[in-house]
C-alpha cells in the first residue's frame, strides 16, 4: 500500500473545517490591518534560502529539500533548486523582482500556505507544514522602520489569538541589535566561548567561528550550561536600537497587550534585527511556539534590493490548529436537507428539487431513487441531517412534499415554501 510520505500528513474532514475557520478569521483580521495577501511559488532557487535565512541555520544546513534541476542542454549545469522552507525570502525576492517599493507606502503583504523542512517528525512538527504570515516591508521614508509597525503587527497578533479563542499564550520578546552592534557583541560572545569551546557539539565549534549567534539555537543538553551562561546581545545594544526596542514595549503597554522579555530568544535565522518574537502556547508541550517572527532590516540589500527595512511573522498554522478550543465537528456543516427519491424516473425530480433549495444557500445531500425508503431515513441520519424531503410521483404531481425532520415531526409543505421552511431551523 502506498502511504503519504514520512513528516507528511492528509487533512481530511472534519478536520478541514477547523484549518477553513482559522484561515478565514485570519483572513478577516489581515483584512482590518490593511494587509493583502501574495503568493509566491513553493520552488524557489536555492541561494535564495542560503543568501536570506543563511548557510549556518539548522533550516539551510540540514533541512532543505534542494537538488539539481536538469540543464536546459545536455553539458549544461542546471539550476538548485528548494521547495521553500519558509515564506519571507520568497515574499523579499518578489518585493525586489517585481519593484514594490515603487508603490505608495509600507507593502503589507500576507500569505498562506505549504513551507518544507527535513526535520524528524512529531507532533507538531512535520516535514510539510503550513504557515500564515505577513510581512511589512518598505522604504525607510514610508515608516517601514518605525517600532509603531512592530507595535501593530504584535498587537495583530494578539487580536487574531483572541479572535480564535486561544487564551494560554505568551508573547515573548528580545531585541537582536543591529549590524551596528554585532562585532562588539561578537567580540564579548567569542571571549566567553574561547576557553570552553572544545568541550561544546561540533556545530557550536563549527558556530562560534563562522556565526556565534547560531549557538543560542544549540538543543544539545551538555552545551546548555555553556549556552546560559553567554554574554546577551541585550547588553551590547547600541544607543538606537535601545530605543526602538524601548518605543515597541511602550506602545505595547499602551495597547495593554501583555509581554514578557527573554533576552536569549535569537530566532534560528540569519536575518532578524532588532525586535524578535514568539507567542507560545501552554497546552502544546515540547512544540509549543505557535508562531515566530521579528525585524529584518538588511535583508533586501542581502538579496541585492534597495533598502528596505520589515517586519514579519510566520504563525505554524498545524499548532494553531491544534490550540483551538473547539471541536471541527461543531465546526464542520451538516446537510439542511437529505432529498430521498422514491422510485424510478425520481433522481431527475431529486436533481430538479435540489438545484432550486441550493439557490437558497441551503445544504443539500441527495439519495438515489434505487433506495428504499427506510435506507434513505438511515442515511441521512448518519449524515446529521435536518429534514428529509420525500420526492415521489405524487409529491411531484400535486407540488406538495412530505419534509420530516429528523427525530421530529413531519408537515406537507408546498414546493414553494420548502427553501424558507428549511432556512428556519437554523
Ligand atoms: P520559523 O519559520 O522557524 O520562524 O517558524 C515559525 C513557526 O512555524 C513556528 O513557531 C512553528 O509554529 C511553525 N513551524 C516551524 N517548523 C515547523 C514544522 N516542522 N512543523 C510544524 N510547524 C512548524
Amino acid at each position: 500500500m502506498i502511504k503519504a510520505v514520512r513528516g507528511t500528513r492528509d487533512l481530511l474532514p472534519p478536520d478541514t473545517a477547523l484549518w477553513n475557520f482559522v484561515e478565514a478569521a485570519a483572513r478577516d483580521v489581515f483584512r482590518a490591518y490593511n494587509f493583502q495577501e501574495i503568493r509566491t511559488p513553493i520552488l524557489e532557487d536555492l541561494s535564495l534560502f542560503q543568501r536570506s535565512v543563511g548557510e549556518e541555520t539548522d533550516i539551510v544546513s540540514k533541512e532543505m529539500f534542494a537538488w539539481e534541476d536538469r540543464g536546459r542542454a545536455a553539458s549544461e549545469k542546471g539550476q538548485m533548486l528548494a521547495l521553500r522552507p519558509e515564506n519571507t525570502a520568497g515574499v523579499v525576492r518578489a518585493y525586489i523582482e517585481h519593484k514594490l517599493w515603487e508603490r505608495p507606502g509600507v507593502q503589507k503583504l500576507y500569505y498562506i500556505g505549504p513551507q518544507f523542512r527535513r526535520e524528524r517528525p512529531q507532533k507538531g512538527r512535520y516535514r510539510q507544514f503550513y504557515q500564515i504570515g505577513a510581512e511589512a516591508i518598505g522604504p525607510p521614508a514610508a515608516g517601514s522602520e518605525s517600532p509603531a509597525r512592530d507595535a501593530e503587527i504584535l498587537e495583530m497578533l494578539a487580536t487574531l489569538l483572541d479572535r480564535l479563542g486561544i487564551r494560554d499564550w505568551t508573547l515573548e520578546l528580545n531585541s537582536v541589535g543591529c549590524p551596528n552592534d554585532r562585532p562588539r557583541y561578537f567580540e564579548a560572545l567569542r571571549a566567553a566561548i574561547n576557553p570552553v569551546v572544545a568541550q561544546m557539539c561540533a556545530d557550536c565549534q563549527r558556530r562560534a567561528v563562522t556565526n556565534p549567534l547560531r549557538m543560542f539555537d544549540c538543543k544539545v543538553p551538555e552545551d546548555q550550561p555553556i549556552v546560559s551562561k553567554l554574554p546577551r546581545i541585550s547588553d551590547y545594544l547600541d544607543e538606537a536600537c535601545r530605543e526602538h526596542f524601548a518605543e515597541v514595549q511602550r506602545i505595547l503597554t499602551a495597547l495593554e497587550v501583555p509581554f514578557t522579555i527573554n533576552d536569549r530568544l535569537v530566532r534560528g535565522l540569519d536575518y532578524y534585527q532588532r525586535t524578535a518574537f514568539e507567542f507560545t502556547h501552554g497546552a502544546l508541550g515540547a512544540q509549543n511556539a505557535i508562531l515566530g517572527g521579528g525585524r529584518y532590516d538588511g535583508l533586501s540589500e542581502t538579496l541585492g534590493g534597495p533598502r528596505a527595512p520589515g517586519i514579519g511573522f510566520a504563525i505554524g498554522e498545524d499548532r494553531l490548529v491544534l490550540a483551538l478550543p473547539g471541536s471541527a465537528e461543531a465546526l464542520a456543516h451538516k446537510p439542511d436537507a437529505y432529498i430521498a427519491p422514491l422510485g424510478a424516473g425520481m433522481n431527475r425530480e431529486a436533481a430538479k428539487l435540489a438545484r432550486e433549495l441550493r439557490k437558497h444557500d441551503l445544504v443539500i445531500e441527495m439519495g438515489d431513487e434505487s433506495f428504499r425508503l427506510k435506507k434513505s431515513f438511515d442515511t441521512a441520519d448518519k449524515l446529521g441531517a435536518h429534514y428529509v424531503i420525500i420526492v415521489g410521483e405524487n409529491e411531484v404531481a400535486s407540488g406538495n412534499f412530505a419534509l420530516k425532520q429528523l427525530g421530529g415531526e413531519q408537515q406537507t409543505v408546498p414546493r414553494s415554501e420548502l427553501a424558507s421552511r428549511i432556512q428556519s431551523h437554523k
